[in-house]
């Protein structure tokens, strides 16, 4: 039996791309800019740079760019490059950037796409490359903003988004696809996609067609900081990959993570939460910045023993000779920490949140979502199997969807919508499935009180929390969750019973980072609803993220500055075992939170302890 799992499981591995390397289970590669690309002529400076760099990170890999802002490659510099990064051992691939220049009019300034002299152009980039490589990866600029007066004729009475679309769809196969695969059949190009999804058919990224024109996508994995200009919440470093990984599953070749986190545990987190995604492949972007010293910006929880231990790694730093402390290193630092546990996880399983192709609507929200401990799938089409389904406004877009969700209730499936969701199809026919209203009116609440038993508690949230008021025929449904201001309240998680399922209705804060002020009961409630078919669940408070595995696996990730307790709630089980430490952890068993159209189940609860910006991993015993 072993042999036949065996057998069956590398050829997989081998198609994903996942070979044997300085990692048990990925591969890290770098990514070289043509500026420095350009500096790599020089043969006898590249082998003492090498052999520094690569005391601190082991890469697999590497791509050398050959075009951005308008530098183009020295092929001369290219070829000593792509000649000595072979010697080593090390897999060389091309890179190319479209982008005309910095910033002149606008802060990125991408390419023109009507414009036939443009177009000339960036054929001629992609032969350029495609002599050399068998793989080019676009770095994610392959978008535009251009709105010149080419393009605003060219657009016509359509969107922005129509025209983009389309125009970038038959710019890649015509200008990028075709030319580099007349030039070297075997050359697969892979376009990299940004880490703002929500908005991309804005300009001109097509997640619809484009896993296909090209042969294949990548993730920019890049969270940063939530407090940066983009906002972008930490969990969305892992929902990303498996995002444009279930948009042509098999295809999504890696994820990639620059150093701009404000700490060092920060940039370690984007790398463990892309690993944890399962993605064959990890790119530090980029050479440069990953030779450069590191900032070690004070870190009010240095104190506690975290999974990116600092003193830990400079130890180890210094018995490899390693003086000067660079991003690479923290990088290596960070890939050895998961791969120690990478190899006994299984297929990451989450809600599944049903988003249509090129559609937009609460942005971002499922990230949030994570952030509070519900692991969310974010899939391009609706779930077949009758499993709980997350809907946020996002989905919206599908002119079929009332029609969908009718159909999963009278097959048994759950339904959560968001209340931006029922706000966006009111009066389309959400009514025929639960009569409510989303009304104009808004209430700042304090108090939200959730069911316990057959009792309800009331519990303060951490800031006044500003909600839409949603009514409802009563007896129609009934608030499973409430909120109060003053005497007063309005549904949080309102639920009705549809054909043969439950139908919710959550009622999001109008600044979604309000979720995480909600309070741990109110999470654990919440978490406790949403946990149908994924059999586990956390309880404890916000920015504590789960990652369930379909091996009966899991990961937990805290994003919080102090120490946290959390409970881990399983159906009903012997033990949990830390798959790092192999300590083996017991709990206790009870009758699981009562969700009505629901079978009731006994679960079993552990205590765990998880430390800042770190993570722990596990297997669940069911063995009686
Ligand atoms: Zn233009």
């Amino acid at each position: 039996m072993k042999r036949t799992v065996l057998f069956s499981v590398l050829p997989f591995l081998c198609l994903m791309g996942v070979k044997a390397g300085n990692y048990k289970n990925f591969r890290v590669t770098t990514y070289v800019i043509v500026q420095d690309v350009n500096k790599m002529g020089d043969e006898k400076k590249l082998e003492a740079e090498w052999s520094e760099f690569t005391k601190s990170v082991k890469p697999d890999k590497i791509y050398l760019e050959t075009f951005r802002d308008m530098n183009f490659v020295d092929e001369k510099a290219l070829q000593t490059a792509i000649k000595f990064f072979k010697s080593k051992g090390v897999e060389v691939e091309g890179g190319i950037t479209f982008n005309s220049r910095g910033s002149v009019t606008g802060r990125w300034e991408t390419f023109c796409y009507s414009n036939p002299e443009t177009r000339v152009l960036i054929r001629k980039i992609s032969e350029i490359a495609a002599k050399y490589f068998d793989e080019i990866l676009l770095d994610d600029f392959y978008f535009t903003n251009c709105k010149c007066k080419l393009c605003v004729a060219a657009k016509g009475d359509q969107s922005w988004a129509k025209f983009r679309t389309a125009l970038l769809d038959q710019s890649a196969k015509e200008l990028i696809v075709d030319p580099a695969h007349a030039v070297n059949p075997k050359c697969k190009v892979i376009v990299k996609f940004p880490n703002w999804y929500e908005h991309f058919q804005g300009l001109g990224f097509d997640l619809e067609k484009m896993p296909t024109i090209f042969d294949g996508v990548y993730t920019g994995d890049e969270t940063r900081d939530p407090k940066g200009e983009q906002h972008l919440q930490p969990y969305e470093s892992f929902s990303i990959y498996r995002y444009f990984n279930n948009l042509r599953p098999g295809y999504n070749f890696g994820g990639w993570v620059d150093n701009g986190a404000s700490y060092l545990d920060m940039f370690a987190e984007q790398l463990w939460m892309t690993l944890f995604a399962k993605t064959p492949e990890i790119t530090m972007w980029n050479y440069g910045a990953m030779k450069g010293t590191i900032r070690d910006t004070p870190r009010s929880w240095s104190k506690y023993k975290t999974s990116f231990d600092y003193d830990d790694m400079k130890a180890e730093s210094a018995s490899r000779g390693v003086t000067r402390l660079t991003y690479g290193r923290v990088a290596d630092y960070a890939f050895e920490k998961a791969d120690k546990i990478l190899g006994k996880l299984g297929t990451p399983k989450g809600i599944k949140s049903y988003k249509p192709f090129n559609s937009v609507g609460e942005d971002f929200l499922q990230n949030y979502m994570g952030m509070i401990g519900v692991p969310v799938e974010i899939v391009p089409a609706f779930p077949e199997n009758n499993e709980l389904v997350l809907l946020t406004e996002t989905a919206s877009k599908d002119p079929d969807i009332v029609a969908k969700i009718n159909k999963h209730l009278l097959n048994g499936g759950e339904v959560v919508v968001t209340s931006g969701f029922y706000h966006a199809m009111q009066g389309k026919g959400i009514e025929n499935i639960c009569e409510m209203v989303y009304t104009d009116r808004k209430a700042d609440i304090d108090t939200i009180i959730v069911p316990s038993g057959w009792w309800r508690k009331p519990y303060k949230t951490a800031v006044t929390i500003k909600i839409p008021q949603m009514t409802y025929m009563t007896n129609d449904s009934w608030e499973e969750i409430s909120t109060l201001s003053y005497g007063n309240g309005w549904p949080l998680l309102q639920r009705n019973y549809y054909g043969a399922a439950n139908f919710f209705v959550w009622v999001i804060p109008e600044n979604f980072s309000h979720l995480y002020a909600l309070p741990d009961a109110v999470l654990n409630s919440l978490r406790n609803f949403m946990d149908n078919e994924i059999g586990l669940h956390i309880e404890g408070p916000s920015q504590v993220a789960l990652f369930p595995y379909d091996n009966g696996t899991f990961v937990v990730e805290s994003f919080r500055d102090e120490p946290v307790t959390i409970n881990v709630v399983t159906r009903k089980s012997k033990s949990i075992k830390d798959l790092d430490s192999g300590e083996v952890i017991n709990g206790t068993n009870s009758q699981g939170e009562r969700v009505l159209g629901r079978k009731n189940y006994e679960v079993t609860k552990y205590s765990v302890v998880v430390q800042p910006h770190s993570f722990r991993g596990f297997s669940v015993d069911t063995t009686n």
